[in-house]
């Protein structure tokens, strides 16, 4: 593949060869035993990548859809859920609410940093909530949500628990078995394929628990036709039947990069994205660029990373542009004060220490003073445990 920009900005991540090869092949129809025998895989590897007993759902669309999925199959209109919002995609969920007529309260982080447990007790213990949304890295501000504490939390009170995983999936731990105390477990987790999966846009990725799944049946009807899950869970269970027309090629890609992911093994990728996390911030901190979020609280797929004075965001981000390395910039009131590096998915500690070095050369072009080669010393200490 010609396209070997070094697209590391929150998703869509970059994709490896044997991914775009799977992507690339022939297109056969949906109910083919071949691409009936595909979709089981991605379904059992899911499966297994998410540790659940309950059910997959692989749907043609975008992290949004698989939002709306989890939370118009779980929460009927005029029911109320609480909304942990740690930045910009927290917040969808607001607005995803307010379209289905669910009720909605927010407990809102200070950008950088997680929510209280307090504040989500108090309100725990004065509300009922049908379920309750962690975002489990906000995309906007780098932070990681403290599941270790939430979890129990959330199902002391009785709501079901909504992980969004769409930039976490494959780097961090999304055990729907796992017990967080007193048999505390996730709900449902939904996901997407273009972040730390490493596949191309276009999948949404959802896993319902049993007890979840029982929550669907409590509903009855719900207000979603292609995004109603008891329309896809008869094509789950066969993919060799027709609900809408699956993307075919994307489950080809899909199947790929799960064979990639226990290849490597789900506990060292998990490890490897943390050391690279920390060993990125510790590299671009000795460039004068400041992570928003605290290092305890700091995500390993991506960061965003605070500007030293006089650095232009614009310029900066096409010098880098320029070089062939792509970068986010912020959103809302840290637009123009910090960018976005993604740090996740299948890409080499390589790729991340050219970056480094690509960072720190635009930054010296807008005047800054600094020790490149300092820089990347510190990375290569802290990975040197994830070479190739
Ligand atoms: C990217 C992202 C989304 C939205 O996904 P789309 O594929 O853009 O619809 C939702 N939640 C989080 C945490 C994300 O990072």
């Amino acid at each position: 593949m010609p396209n070997k920009e070094l697209l590391l900005i929150p998703g869509p991540t970059p994709v490896v060869d044997e991914i775009y090869a799977a992507l690339g092949s022939e297109t056969y129809g949906h109910t083919d035993p071949r691409v009936v025998q595909c979709t089981l895989e991605c379904l059992a590897l899911t499966r297994q990548m998410f540790n659940t007993d309950g059910e997959i759902f692989l749907v043609a669309g975008s992290g949004t859809l698989a939002m709306e999925m989890a939370l118009v199959n779980t929460v009927a209109p005029g029911e109320r859920i609480l909304v942990l919002s740690q930045g910009f995609f927290g917040d969808r969920f607001i607005k995803l609410a307010a379209s289905f007529g669910i009720e909605v309260d927010v407990i809102a982080s200070e950008w950088g940093r997680r929510v209280a447990r307090a504040d989500v007790e108090a309100k725990l213990k004065t509300t009922r909530y049908k379920a309750v949304t962690i975002t489990h890295v906000d995309t906007s501000t780098g932070v990681e949500a403290d599941l270790a504490t939430l979890v129990p939390l959330c199902k002391k009170y009785g709501a079901l628990v909504i992980l969004d995983g769409v930039c976490a999936t494959a780097a961090l731990p999304e055990d729907m078995g796992y017990d967080y105390g007193d048999g505390a477990r996730l709900d449902v987790v939904l996901t997407g394929s273009q972040k730390a999966i490493g596949i191309p846009p276009g999948l949404a990725i959802v896993a319902f628990s049993q007890e979840a799944l029982a929550a669907r049946s409590a509903l009855g009807k719900v207000s979603a036709y292609y995004a109603d899950i008891f329309n896809w869970l008869p094509i789950m269970k066969d993919p060799s039947k027709y609900f809408a027309t699956p993307a075919v090629n994307m489950l080809y890609a899909y199947r790929r990069a799960l064979e990639i992911i226990h290849a490597e093994g789900l506990t060292a990728r998990y490890a490897r994205h943390r050391r690279l996390g920390i060993a990125v911030r510790k590299a671009l901190s000795a460039l004068n660029l400041q992570p928003l979020a605290d290092e305890a609280v700091a995500a390993p797929t991506l960061s965003c990373l605070l500007y030293p004075q006089n650095v232009d965001d614009v310029t900066f981000r096409k010098s880098l542009a320029a070089k062939g390395l792509v970068v986010a910039g912020s959103l809302a009131s840290l637009a123009g004060k910090a960018f976005r590096l993604g740090h996740m998915g299948n890409i080499e500690t390589s790729e991340l220490r050219r970056a480094i070095g690509l960072i720190g050369k635009a930054l010296v072009k807008q005047g800054q003073v600094l020790d490149i080669e300092a820089a990347l010393a510190i990375f290569d200490d802290y990975t040197i445990f994830c070479q190739e």
